[in-house]
């Protein structure tokens, strides 16, 4: 079970990391870290031959329907979905409990949109998330999501409300006229509870509270499950279908043998470097990662179905899901990097800004703001500049408003913890930086007379958010870039099954959630749907616990479009 942390809120175990403090850009001291030099010609681990475990070894053996590996939130949706089928469900973890973290969840046509009277053209999202992508993705992935996530959002809320569990659509989307998302965010939260987030705290809100209501359903109806139960290695039979999955630990193994399939939802594997080094090195330039249960995500099943057939997605680099730190560290001002030059138009989302940053020099940048910055933040909010880069908008719901006094306790914590700097001079600041003082000056000059002009000649940012840097104290926030997930795994196709290097399913094996591909294109996660990792591991979770179950999943009533 994890603490209560938001897909962009990371700052505290980002802010553990003495290579991003920010008084010192260690980066600079040295050479380029041996981790970002691309990867040499090697045998990676999961290519050398494993020896099937003996017989000898497995001290039990329990049957059922279906497995499922993972009581993530795409494992507990692919329980429900097979054990309401009629199957048998057996759920294995290999942790002490569930798994979550954030809680924004991407649907198209929930019955929340409804009630909110939201009326958006899914189709053209459709289209948008392809163009975002590249068109490097399994299209039928995508359609089949629009069709289906507003169905199983609903059937996750009613499960919810069982439990008191309530759900809204969250109104911290950005809405800029160039960069724009869509109000399709929800969240769920215990009745009753705060949705305040000052500096990262709030609790029973987000996946903490929908992952335990729906693993209390499936229990409830009857899914067996199995903590501390780690998947090692599939049984694959005389046919080629997936029969067992073997768990647990050396010595004292459990052989769970599935009679109509078993399903991968164990996850991303972001916590394995070596992988990320063959499937995204460009992820590993990232100031940070992190994941709650922490170093669960070390992509098991995905070495495990490699070892059985299956295939990773054919497109490479995978996407990762990169963001920024919230709040007084990535505001819409001024972005300098080491060298104290500006780089980009600060218009833009969480992705993109942390994405940027990690190719300028060291991978540095700040944010550089002046005593009005309260205002201007809020001239920046006013200006539809938000999704998630503001502390006073993390859980903002549905009708209410940007929250002031969450964002100046969080700017006055930043401050205390090092992660925001002061001074009263831009000299002083550059130096509290480490960058040059004589560019940065130049810089801010330029900047201001930008300002004072109201035409952003150099990279076109929106007037309105063109606010000078004038008035001391002046401050300046180092942008930190978290890794939170890959976005990228094994190979599938529209009937979940993972494919092998010929698109050939192997039998009765499935997979959900973040282990699967196809999705995405390369590179980039597609913020214009806010919440996309989780609501795929809903949707495709339930969709594959149907199909494991020999179900069809015509049954789940498809969104008109
Ligand atoms: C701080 C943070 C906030 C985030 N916020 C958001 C957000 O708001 N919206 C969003 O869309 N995405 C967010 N993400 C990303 C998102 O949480 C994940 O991509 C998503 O939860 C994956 O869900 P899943 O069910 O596929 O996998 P997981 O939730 O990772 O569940 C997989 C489960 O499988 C178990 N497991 C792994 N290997 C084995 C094995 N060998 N045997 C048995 N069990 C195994 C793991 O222990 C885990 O419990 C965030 C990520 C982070 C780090």
């Amino acid at each position: 079970m994890s603490g209560q942390f938001s897909r962009r809120d990371f700052f505290k175990v980002a802010g553990a990391s003495s290579a991003i403090a920010v008084t010192a850009p260690a980066a600079f001291a040295g050479d380029i870290p041996e981790k970002w030099r691309a990867p040499k010609c090697t045998q990676w681990s999961w290519e050398k031959p494993v020896q099937p475990i003996p017989e000898s070894e497995i001290k039990k053996v329990v049957e059922t329907d279906v497995v499922v590996i993972g009581a993530g939130l795409a494992g507990v949706a692919a329980a429900l979905g097979a054990r309401e089928e009629g199957a048998e469900v057996t759920l294995i973890e290999k942790t002490k409990s569930w798994g979550a973290r954030g809680g924004h969840i991407t649907a198209f046509g929930s019955k929340v949109q409804a009630e909110l009277g939201v009326k958006i053209d899914y189709a053209e999202i459709v289209r948008r998330l392809i163009s975002w992508g590249q068109g490097r993705m399994d299209e039928r992935l995508l359609w089949m999501f629009a069709k289906k996530s507003g169905a199983c959002m609903d059937w996750a809320i009613d499960m919810c409300a069982k439990n008191d569990v309530k759900v809204t659509l969250w109104e911290g989307y950005y809405k800029g006229p160039t960069y724009t998302e869509y109000p399709v965010t929800h969240f769920f939260y215990n009745k009753d509870v705060s949705l305040d987030y000052t500096y990262g705290n709030s609790t029973g809100i987000g996946n903490d509270v929908l992952v335990p209501a729906m693993l209390k359903e499936a229990e409830k109806k009857g899914v067996k499950t199995y903590f501390r139960m780690p998947a090692v290695q599939f049984v694959r039979g005389r046919n080629g279908d997936i029969e067992a999955v073997i768990a647990g630990r050396k010595g004292n193994f459990t052989k769970f043998a599935a009679r109509r399939g078993v399903i991968i939802a164990s996850g991303c594997y972001a916590s394995n470097e070596e992988m990320r080094k063959r499937w995204a090195p460009y992820s590993l330039r990232v100031d940070a990662q992190i994941y709650f249960p922490a170093k669960t995500n070390t992509g098991d099943c995905h070495i495990m179905a490699l070892q059985a057939g299956g295939a990773m997605q054919k497109l490479e680099d995978h996407a990762a899901t990169v963001h920024l730190e919230a709040g007084a560290a990535s505001y819409g001002f001024l972005h300098v990097n080491a060298l104290g030059e500006r780089f980009k138009n600060e218009d833009v989302n969480t992705q993109s800004k942390s994405c940027t940053k990690e190719l300028q020099p060291h991978g540095i940048a700040w944010t550089v703001y002046d005593a009005d910055w309260v205002e201007q933040v809020k001239s920046q909010v006013d200006s539809n500049l938000a999704g998630g880069l503001f502390y006073g908008q993390m859980w903002q719901p549905w009708g209410s408003g940007w929250n002031k006094d969450v964002e100046i306790a969080t700017q006055a914590q930043h401050i205390k913890d090092g992660k925001v700097v002061v001074a009263n001079s831009v000299k002083e600041l550059a130096e509290k930086m480490g960058v040059p003082a004589d560019r940065l000056e130049k810089t801010i000059a330029r900047y201001n007379e930008l300002c004072a002009k109201g035409h952003d000649d150099d990279f076109g940012k929106r007037k309105v958010l063109m606010t000078p840097v004038l008035k001391a104290p002046f401050y300046a926030g180092r942008l930190v870039s978290s890794l939170l997930a890959m976005s990228g795994g094994l190979h599938t196709d529209p009937s979940l099954h993972v494919l092998d290097a010929e698109d050939r399913p192997i039998g009765k094996l499935f997979v959900c959630g973040a282990a699967a591909g196809d999705y995405f294109g390369s590179g980039d996660y597609p913020t214009i749907c806010p919440g996309m990792n989780h609501g795929r591991a809903l949707t495709f979770g339930r969709l594959a616990g149907i199909l494991a179950a020999g179900g069809s999943i015509d049954k789940v009533p498809d969104l008109k479009m």
